[in-house]
């Protein structure tokens, strides 16, 4: 196991990509604008990275388009694109430290995460993709003995990704590994905010084989880059991770262009719901701690509502407080850290006034508060608990995404299931009790598109991922995500 010192003698000797990728090359911004990367551990500038706008997608969708229409990579036999994205997925696991300090560096994210959760996850997501391509087959419809109707899944064209910044490679990963599997070419645009490991991942695209202008990079802000690929006209299918606000927006640009797809994985501000019956209080106190301070509260999933029953509540709270202590912000390179700063300066003041607003609607802080600097330096904040909440209070209703989780009660199960629905999101939910018949009629109930019965957070590439309501439609993962990136097309011939 890699030990603090080392990760920090690793991290120095790491060069960073910082140009934008296009048709199998690194260049710069055609502006020659850039922005500059910063450690939010450190608050030091890692690198200055090619800012791209509208004249960078021009020229990406169209080596995007021209590779397409050539069929180097649409029209490859699929156990040959299966063979270059295995070799793609050895190839990140090849340099799994590096990529594992790329994310750590760029956003602040604990190194174990990165190498116990991230990096697993993503080589896992390409291989298996690419394990299905030779496996999917098309369909022979039972119209009759005169006709013979063929229907068959067809790649949509050129897709672009726009990523956020909490899972850099791997909410990277779910987007690629699908659309390229189905023989599209990719314009991904990372989040401004983490867009190395993109960077580094598009190099190793082109090592493995993918062929130029099949697999582009381009980092740049959401309003200049983002905007520009959502409004192209030669873009199909826009697949988004972000903010449910941005996802609007990327609706709009469809409208206004060419009515591309979009599927949209947006926010969440998930219920964790605890009833008297839980058969150990401890494991889910130990659970909901994680299941909202892991990553610092920048998850998607994080459950950041608890509803608790009233005659447990005082036990699951005391359990719910301890457990918490367990999370310490430090530097996210020492393998011991479980929490490390939160992505920038603006980040950490959304937790701030979220706690003041917390507080000022009556809320009863617990553990944590405000924000302070570690040794002066850095965008830590700490793990908050604040009891006494309920619906009626905005950091109860809004998504924070950051370490504060707020805590409720309830007194039946019906008023669980009505406080868990009564918000705009539906992204995952957890259910704590024992008796089988509740789980399942919870679960029923509960509008979300995950739910997790005495658990929390677990997926696996063949498990869809996503949510209903302003959490967003469609599935990263499984091969439903197959679906985003394919047209299904029928040929009709008469016999
Ligand atoms: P964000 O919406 O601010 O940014 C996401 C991406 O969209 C970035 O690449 C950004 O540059 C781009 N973008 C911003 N404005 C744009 C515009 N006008 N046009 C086109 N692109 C634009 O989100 P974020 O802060 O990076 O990430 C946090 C959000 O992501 C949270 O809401 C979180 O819940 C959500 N998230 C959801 C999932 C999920 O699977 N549902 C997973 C991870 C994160």
């Amino acid at each position: 196991m890699t030990n603090h010192t080392e990760w920090k003698a690793l991290s120095k000797s790491l060069t960073f990509r910082h140009q934008a990728y296009i048709n199998g090359r690194f260049q710069p911004a055609i502006s020659g604008e850039t922005f500059p990367c910063i450690n939010p551990a450190t608050e030091q500038l890692l690198v200055d990275v090619a800012s791209c706008d509208e004249a960078d997608v021009n020229l990406a969708v169209e080596s995007a388009l021209q590779a397409y229409r050539s069929g180097v990579w649409s029209e490859l036999e699929p156990k040959q694109r299966k063979r270059i994205l295995l070799k793609l997925a050895d190839l990140v696991e090849q340099h799994k430290d590096e990529f594992a300090l790329l994310d750590t560096l760029d956003m602040g994210k604990s190194i174990s995460e990165m190498t116990a959760i991230d990096i697993p996850d993503s080589i896992d997501c390409i291989r298996w993709t690419a394990e299905c391509i030779d496996k999917i087959y098309g369909e022979i419809a039972p119209t009759g003995n005169d006709t013979l109707a063929l229907i068959s899944h067809e790649p949509v064209g050129v897709v672009a990704a726009i990523t956020p910044w909490n899972y850099p490679l791997m909410m990277a990963t779910w987007k690629l590994a699908p659309a390229l599997a189905a023989g599209n070419s990719v314009i991904l645009k990372p989040s401004e905010k983490s867009p190395l490991s993109a960077l580094r991942l598009a190099e190793l695209a082109s090592e493995a084989g993918i062929p130029d202008g099949v697999f582009n990079v381009l980092p740049g802000f959401g309003h200049t880059a983002g905007k520009a690929l959502g409004l192209h006209h030669d873009v199909n299918v826009l697949a988004f991770t972000g903010s449910t606000r941005v996802a609007g927006m990327l609706m709009e640009y469809a409208g206004q262009s060419n009515l591309k797809r979009v599927w949209l994985e947006a926010g969440g501000k998930s219920p964790n719901l605890i009833f008297e019956d839980c058969e150990d209080v401890k494991k889910a106190a130990a659970t909901a701690a994680a299941a909202i301070f892991s990553n610092q509260g920048e998850v998607c999933i994080a459950c950041s509502r608890i509803y608790v029953q009233k005659s447990i509540k005082e036990a699951f709270i005391a359990a719910l407080v301890e457990a918490a202590k367990s999370y310490q912000p430090g530097d996210p390179l020492d393998p011991a850290t479980n929490m490390g700063p939160m992505v920038d300066e603006a980040q950490l003041d959304t937790v701030a006034r979220f706690i003041r607003s917390a507080q000022d609607e009556g809320g009863q802080v617990l553990l944590g508060g405000l924000p302070e600097y570690i040794e002066g330096k850095g965008f830590y904040a700490k793990p908050t608990i604040v009891a006494e909440a309920h619906n009626g209070m905005t950091f109860v209703q809004e998504e924070i995404f950051g370490p504060v989780l707020a805590v409720c009660e309830f007194e039946t199960e019906e008023e669980a299931i009505a406080l868990a629905n009564d918000s705009k999101y539906g992204l995952g939910a957890s259910v704590w009790t024992a008796n089988l018949s509740r789980a399942h009629r919870v679960s029923r109930k509960i509008h979300s598109g995950m739910i997790w019965v005495n658990t929390w957070g677990e997926g696996d590439s063949t498990v869809p991922f996503g949510g209903v309501k302003a959490s967003g439609n469609g599935r990263d993962k499984s091969l439903h995500a197959m679906e985003k990136y394919t047209e299904l097309k029928n040929v009709w011939i008469r016999l």
